[in-house]
């Protein structure tokens, strides 16, 4: 029998790994995950030598490397500039992505909340695009978006010029315990290594917090707000 499939959709290679990598494991054991990001984050930094190279092909690599270890199928790369997803790009963006769900039918989608967790602007056009295209298409049952605990968020607040509170644990809809896939969490952080400051960071603050991750559920038809 088909596996059921989901798509996970993002701005930049390493946003799965610091963002919901033990979720994406967990549902690569009984789903397909096919993974969309919209750029190759060229704009990051390179700590690396390698000069033959352009930051966006290692980057790249660096995302199929930590994809493969999370059990992705297919990564797919739209090629859209690091830090140029803005409203002129919005429907082009979204045809893009529309284009191969509709190729792979997923029943669920995964992204960012509507504020990027971050607040990176990258992140809340994806995420924008993902709801867009939840509600639209008629064979997406289920959309997760991603959240953070506020107690990450105190910890980033010069990160961008507003990082968005994170959530009370209360307040999410889903807690995904990620016990399991924690070291392969952290082996898919560390296959980005041109970012080297951002893994170690990322690194050291996962010792403080529960191994879980968290999440809004989102399901048909669109709620009354
Ligand atoms: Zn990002």
């Amino acid at each position: 029998m088909k596996r059921p499939s989901l798509v996970a959709i993002f701005a930049h290679p390493d946003d799965e790994a610091f963002g919901p990598a033990g979720t994406i494991a967990k549902y690569a054991q009984d789903h397909e995950i096919y993974l969309i990001c919209a750029t190759r984050g060229e704009a990051g930094e390179n700590f690396l030598d390698d000069t033959t190279r352009s930051i966006g092909e290692i980057r790249e690599q660096e995302l199929r490397a930590s994809a493969k270890l999370l059990g992705v199928k297919q990564v797919f790369l739209l090629d859209y500039e690091d830090g140029s997803l803005c409203n002129n790009k919005y429907h082009d963006i979204a045809g893009k992505v529309k284009t191969i769900l509709d190729a792979i039918r997923p029943e669920i989608l995964l992204t960012y909340e509507l504020r990027g967790v971050s607040g990176h602007l990258d992140h809340v056009a994806m995420a924008m695009i993902t709801y867009f295209l939840f509600y639209k298409l008629p064979y997406t049952k289920k959309m997760i978006s991603y959240v953070t605990m506020r107690e990450v968020t105190d910890e980033l607040r010069d990160y961008f010029i507003y990082v968005p509170h994170g959530f009370r644990r209360e307040r999410v809809d889903e807690v995904v315990d990620v016990k399991e896939f924690w070291e392969l969490k952290k082996q898919a952080i560390a296959q980005h290594t041109s970012q080297k400051l951002d893994v170690s960071r990322m690194l050291e603050s996962m010792n403080k917090f529960p191994k879980e991750e968290y999440f809004l559920v989102h399901k048909k038809p669109i709620p009354n707000l």
